[in-house]
């Protein structure tokens, strides 16, 4: 899950960080009334989303009105960085952010090595540009330190920082201080991601210009605190729906649709149909019951993609029975009023009698006998 950088800001603060001084803005009004508390400004977007500066979502303000001129350029239009994808990200949110001279500019974060089972501190006297560029650049600037999950951060991890950012005296012990607080929310909030980019100098102390944290989707039931600071503007609503029915579902960018039971059956789907040529809209596991429910909220969200122009509907019935699955499948086709081809393989537990209740139903679905002619034909009935 990902949080604003003004709730990352939040959060370090509470863990003694030097964050600029600001406030959110929501409408002109309250960007008027904010930016009336600075001497100058800087108008931030607010998006699950880096990369702003350059897409022009970080825009320095000289008073007041400029700071109105800037954000009405900002706050309700879209924007396209490197990381928003093609359909960009809608700006629902502003931070009025105090304006502070910048003397240097560092990287810092701590983040999980999932291959070494550790945590690793990647910081960078470049910092400002994003890491990404920078690691295929110059990936000599940019130091790696590992920290084992077994005896913690020490002195000499922080000794390895300071001496890669060339901070030394009260500096080193400020970096000191950030480091351990960084460390200690990822332990505490189970945070995949915690990154200050840019960590700048300003009159000789480091102070955190920009924040971003991920977390750990899976232990966000021990942080309840952390599941409030959602923000569902921010989500695919075809996600957000999928999560009230408890379904795993994921949009992409293809036009053939998987409803699937099971995440490994609908890995192996998305695989076979992106090798006869085609590309999936999704990737949907309704789980192990796949009921007549599950199945018509899956449709529906299905067909809610404008992209999607064939159904693939492929489940295996082990416990489930194919015939009870097949009536689902029938119920919910006739309640979503589903126009494009729907093309479906059944396997496994009475799987006769559920193709026979597909044949009697009235709908016209393609069904196939195994999972490479139900990909071929939902390739050849959806186009493209
Ligand atoms: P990002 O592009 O989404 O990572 O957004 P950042 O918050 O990192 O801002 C991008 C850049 O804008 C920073 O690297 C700074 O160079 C600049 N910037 C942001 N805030 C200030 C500020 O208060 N003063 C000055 N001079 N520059 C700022
Ligand atoms: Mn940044």
């Amino acid at each position: 899950m990902k949080i604003h950088e003004y709730q990352a800001k939040e959060i370090m603060k509470e863990y003694g960080i030097k964050v600029p001084k600001e406030e959110l803005a929501l409408s002109i009004k309250e960007v008027e009334e904010k930016a009336s508390l600075f001497d100058g400004c800087v108008i931030k977007a607010q998006i699950h989303s880096g990369g702003r500066g350059k897409a022009g979502g970080v825009k320095l303000a000289d008073n007041v009105e400029d700071a109105v001129e800037k954000a009405q350029s900002i706050l309700g239009n879209y924007l396209y960085t490197k990381q928003s994808g093609p359909k960009g990200k809608l700006v629902n949110k502003l931070l009025i952010s105090e304006k502070i001279n910048i003397d240097a500019e560092y990287y810092l974060s701590v983040t999980v090595d999932n291959a070494k089972a550790n945590l690793v501190i990647i910081a960078s006297s470049e910092g400002g540009t994003e890491i990404e560029e920078l690691a295929i650049s110059n990936p000599e600037k940019i130091a790696k330190v590992n920290i084992p999950l077994t005896y913690g951060l020490r002195s000499f991890h922080i000794d390895e920082v300071a001496s890669a950012l060339k901070l030394e005296g009260d500096l080193k012990k400020e970096l000191s201080e950030i480091l351990k607080a960084l460390y200690n929310i990822v332990i505490d909030k189970d945070a995949s991601l915690v990154e200050i980019n840019p960590l700048i100098l300003s009159d000789n102390h480091l102070v955190a210009l920009d924040a971003k944290m991920n977390f750990d989707d899976n232990a966000l039931f021990m942080h309840p605190d952390i599941e409030a600071l959602a923000d569902p503007l921010e989500e695919d609503p075809k996600e957000l729906e999928a999560k009230k029915y408890d379904l795993n579902y994921i949009a992409l960018d293809g036009n053939i649709a998987c409803l699937v039971n099971g995440a490994g059956l609908a890995m192996a789907t998305m695989d076979i149909i992106s090798k006869f040529g085609g590309k999936p809209a999704n990737f949907l596991d309704v789980g192990g019951s796949a009921s007549e429910e599950k199945v018509t909220a899956a449709f529906n969200i299905l067909l809610q993609d404008e992209n999607v122009s064939a159904i693939l509907v492929n489940i295996f019935g082990g416990i489930m029975k194919c015939d009870v699955i097949a009536s689902g499948i029938v119920e919910a086709a006739k309640k979503c009023d589903v126009k494009v081809p729907l093309i479906v393989r059944l396997e496994g537990t009475n799987v006769k009698q559920g193709k026979e209740i597909l044949n009697n139903s009235g709908l016209s679905f393609i069904q196939a006998d195994d999972l490479a002619s139900a990909a071929k034909k939902a390739v050849e009935a959806g186009g493209q």
